[in-house]
């Protein structure tokens, strides 16, 4: 019999992806709580709108995080239909058979869940790992009480990709926000206002 392995699933935006994510991933696989970490970038978030095109994130995401031990999945991006989390999960299930699945989501997003695309059935294929972000503190009367969740805490660094884009904007310093090689490719291709 194959043992059973523990999947953790980071979905984002990431536009762009920044130093606040590579902390948690590296924090994460540190934990040693899971076997595969998969990161999946959204194709179309359809809560969000991207500021670039999903292969620019893809990329973004794939120089950030080239050196961790993680996959980088393009299922969503390879979809033409919004990125729910749902079919992102039940498309993992079926690629990788009937392992443990756990989605892991900042509070912020966590305090969002009642608006996800079928949270109830999602709730029933995952568990939750929330990751405390500074000023996000996790309200418990905007959770339903059929997610199940754990917290943790991994000393977040306190940045967003909303700080990222303005900071680029403004041509300030990003070199505390974002890896290089995400700064040098934005730069390249004048990406958030930087050129
Ligand atoms: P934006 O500022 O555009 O809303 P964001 O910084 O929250 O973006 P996303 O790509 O939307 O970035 O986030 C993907 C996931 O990572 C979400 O679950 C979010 O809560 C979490 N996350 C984002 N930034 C951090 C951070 N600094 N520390 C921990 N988790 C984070």
């Amino acid at each position: 019999m194959t043992a059973i392995k523990r999947f953790g699933i980071f979905g984002g935006t990431f536009d762009p992806i920044h130093l606040g994510h590579v902390h948690l991933l590296k924090k994460l696989l540190a934990t040693k709580l899971f076997d595969e970490v998969v990161v999946v970038p959204a194709g179309n978030p359809w809560q969000k709108q991207p500021r670039v095109s999903a292969q620019d994130r893809l990329e973004m995401t794939r120089l950030a995080l080239n050196e961790l031990p993680i996959q980088i999945s393009e299922i969503e991006i390879n979809r033409d239909t919004p990125s729910f989390a749902l079919e992102t999960v039940l498309e993992l299930k079926n690629t990788n058979g009937a392992n443990r699945y756990t989605w892991i989501i900042g509070s912020d997003a966590l305090n969002n869940i009642s608006t996800w695309h079928e949270i109830e059935h999602l709730a029933q294929e995952v568990d939750f790992l929330v990751i405390n972000r500074p000023n996000a503190k996790t309200d418990a009367s905007n959770i339903p009480s059929f997610v199940n969740f754990t917290e943790i805490e991994i000393d977040a660094l306190d940045i967003s990709a909303t700080q990222v884009r303005t900071a680029l904007a403004n041509h300030d310093d990003v070199s505390g926000l974002i890896p290089d090689t995400v700064a040098r490719f934005i730069q390249s291709k004048g990406l958030y206002g930087a050129a």
